[in-house]
């Protein structure tokens, strides 16, 4: 189910990050525990009351040469442009500016729901300093403290209470949803038309979903796909097309709505930063992934360039090493007929089952091997362990003291269960939970 996208904007320094960073929680932990993952995030998932939705920190999005005002305004069109509530961000101490003012205008006239939320509300005292912030005619104003954290619940609560009611599922269960995703001239536009060839295409205008989403379905050897989005991928020319961190915006409702992620890059330039971002999201959001390296043709190769390339490929995305890599030219269609089989699979290990029985087989012969840590004395017991979901295939593993589970236990766990199952091209979650 792809989740709604909630954006925050506001000025400099009134505390949007740090807002940003309580939401998403421990969630963080997810990604940046594992090395190769960028630190300045600026987007994440976030949960409240069993509602879970993708969160931007507009702030984090760098607009080169602007004016400070005429930066928030932008990302605050961006905000009405991508996301589905936006949460407006003011500052207590600095008080009502003309700024929040002007910003409050252009969110009211775009008729999205809007949150107020004025921050560094540290004491009772200061609840006095949000009055005034009713004055930009968005509603009731909620205090919140970055710092002290208080007051982010009631804002939590407001954020749920606008997200729009969740959707139907637009597709069948056996029709695989793509997502080609990677920056502007990469080449995704001419692969989508590589892959359709002579196909007939149906073009579906997906009603109700996301505003301007133009999905394409077609069917290879009895298999049905849909390629999600390929209008973002028309859409070009805007001021912020080549905004890298606009970019993971717009990728990140594509993702959410995908069963598999391709990570297209350009062989001729190789990885930079904002591939990370996406692929790092994708991983977030529990996709399966595949890397495809585009523009082959024009690459300068020897007999080692594929495997330097897939080691590069490797080292850059440490957290993603179940993702398989395909070299193509989207130009001279040269191995593109590979592709789809490389998503076959890593569709079908994504939506995988393990019996009960075979899995912890393979738990009981891992902690033979190496047993749980311990502290003070006390070691951690594995009970048993169950896989309780698929897309991404999640298990959770029954102990007698979570708090003695490490993540390089959990990675170890995870490295057996992949040599016994495999699971090529999707990342599974472990969870640990008390059982004694
Ligand atoms: P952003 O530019 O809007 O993302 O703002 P930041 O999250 O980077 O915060 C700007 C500054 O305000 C930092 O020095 C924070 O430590 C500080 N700050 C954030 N929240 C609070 C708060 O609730 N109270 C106080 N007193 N300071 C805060
Ligand atoms: P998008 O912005 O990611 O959709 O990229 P496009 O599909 O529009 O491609 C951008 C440019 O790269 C165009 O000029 C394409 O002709 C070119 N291009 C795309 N794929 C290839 C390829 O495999 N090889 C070469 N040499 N050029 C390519």
């Amino acid at each position: 189910m792809a989740r709604a996208v909630v954006a925050i904007v506001g000025r400099p320094n009134v505390g949007k990050s740090t807002i940003f960073n309580r939401i998403i929680g421990d969630r963080l932990s997810i990604v940046e525990d594992k090395p190769g993952v960028t630190r300045d995030r600026i987007y994440g998932v976030g949960d409240w009351n069993g509602r879970s939705f993708s969160i931007i920190d507009t702030g984090g999005i760098e607009l080169n040469d602007e004016q400070i005002l005429k930066s928030i305004k932008l990302q605050a069109e961006l905000a009405i442009e991508e996301a589905d509530v936006i949460v407006l961000m003011c500052d207590a101490k600095a008080g009502l500016t003309q700024s929040d003012t002007e910003v409050a205008e252009l969110l009211y006239r775009s008729k999205k729901p809007i949150v107020l939320a004025v921050n560094k509300v540290d004491n009772m005292s200061r609840m006095d300093d949000t009055y005034e912030f009713y004055n930009l005619g968005l509603g009731d104003p909620i205090g919140v403290s970055g710092a002290h954290g208080s007051g982010v619940g009631d804002l939590l609560d407001a954020i749920v209470e606008n997200l729009p009611e969740v959707e139907e599922e637009e597709y069948d269960e056996d029709v695989i949803r793509v997502a080609l995703i990677g920056r502007p001239n990469v080449g995704k536009s001419s692969l989508v038309n590589a892959l359709l060839g002579e196909q007939r295409v149906i073009v579906s205008d997906v009603a109700g979903t996301t505003r301007d989403a133009i999905d394409t379905e077609f069917e290879r050897d009895g298999q049905r796909y849909v390629l999600i989005d390929t209008a973002g991928m028309r859409k070009r020319g805007k001021v912020y097309e080549n905004l890298e961190k606009y970019s993971v915006m717009r990728a990140m409702r594509a993702i959410e709505r995908a069963d598999v992620v391709a990570v297209v890059i350009n062989g001729e330039e190789g990885i930079i930063e904002q591939d990370k971002h996406i692929a790092g999201y994708a991983l977030e959001a529990g996709k399966a992934s595949v890397f495809v390296v585009n523009k082959w043709d024009i690459v300068q190769k020897d007999d080692k360039t594929m495997q330097h390339f897939e080691k590069s490929i490797r080292d850059h995305f440490l957290f993603m090493t179940y993702a398989p890599v395909v070299f193509l030219s989207a130009l001279t269609g040269q191995r593109v007929q590979k592709l789809l089989p490389v998503v076959n699979q890593a569709a079908e290990q994504h939506s995988r089952r393990i019996p009960t029985g075979l899995l912890n087989d393979v738990i009981s012969d891992a902690v033979a091997i190496n047993p749980p840590p311990t502290d003070k004395g006390r070691r951690m017991r594995i009970n048993y362990a169950t896989q309780v979901a698929v897309k991404p295939p999640t298990i959770v593993v029954f102990v007698n003291a979570p708090e003695l589970m490490h993540f390089s236990y959990e990675r170890y766990l995870e490295n057996k269960i992949r040599a016994a199952f495999d699971f090529e091209g999707t990342p599974i979650r472990i969870f640990t939970r008390r059982k004694s």
